[in-house]
């Protein structure tokens, strides 16, 4: 059956967004068609003020509504400790364990050889330059436990080391430590979907990462 040519531009445009699949394209199609004219206008307010004062953040890639972000501007944050991840929902995730008061990273994805995404892709030079100004001492590499995920781990580790060791006499004689959230996170889980109970633990008892 052939469907009229609006309703199949609606839910093309719906299936662009992430996780959403044939069937739940076209019921949010639905869902917004059935939408009185007052929701309708609200509805498109919320997603053009949010697109208009959303920005990354110009020091750490986080999305906010001000750069630098309300984490970068906190002085209440150790900022010994910094945690690289690799979207701005994992700054969210993280951030719910209470006990990290460190400072963060986003990369904006990971390494993926498949899809043609290269370090210049990603915030690694952006993070480098900030390893090397700024008084950190400890990396959390809190990146998601899928093969992008540990491909970027061991690329990142073998950088921070290089530049640990350039540091050392320098101000910081232990250089940077380099840690990742202890097992808890399951292979090939996403950190943005783990419960804060999980993430807690696996923070808490983060370990030296073992370069291979
Ligand atoms: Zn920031």
């Amino acid at each position: 059956m052939k469907r009229p040519e609006s309703f199949e531009k609606l839910v093309a445009i719906l299936r662009t967004l992430p996780s959403v699949g044939p069937k739940m394209s076209e019921r949010m199609a639905y869902r917004i068609l059935r939408m009185p004219e007052e929701e309708m206008k609200v509805f498109i307010q919320v997603l053009q003020e949010a697109h208009r004062q959303m920005r990354p953040c110009q020091v750490c890639g986080h999305w906010d509504d001000s750069s630098p972000c309300g984490i970068c501007r906190d002085s209440g944050r150790d900022r010994a400790v910094l945690c690289v991840v690799e979207n701005s929902q994992d700054v969210l995730a993280v951030s719910r364990i209470k006990d990290f008061r460190g400072i963060y990273h986003v990369l904006g994805g990971a390494l993926s050889p498949l899809e043609g995404i290269g370090p210049q892709d990603l915030q690694i030079a952006s993070l480098m330059k900030r390893l090397e100004e700024e008084p950190v001492t400890e990396v959390i590499l809190a990146l998601n436990s899928d093969i992008e995920g540990e491909t970027t781990a061991q690329y990142l580790a073998d950088l921070i080391e290089a530049l640990s060791s350039k540091i050392r006499g320098n101000g910081r004689p232990g250089g940077i430590k380099i840690t990742r959230p202890a097992q808890g996170l399951p292979a090939g889980g996403e950190l943005e979907y783990m419960d804060e109970l999980t993430l807690s633990r696996a923070f808490g008892g983060r370990r030296e990462f073992d370069r291979n």
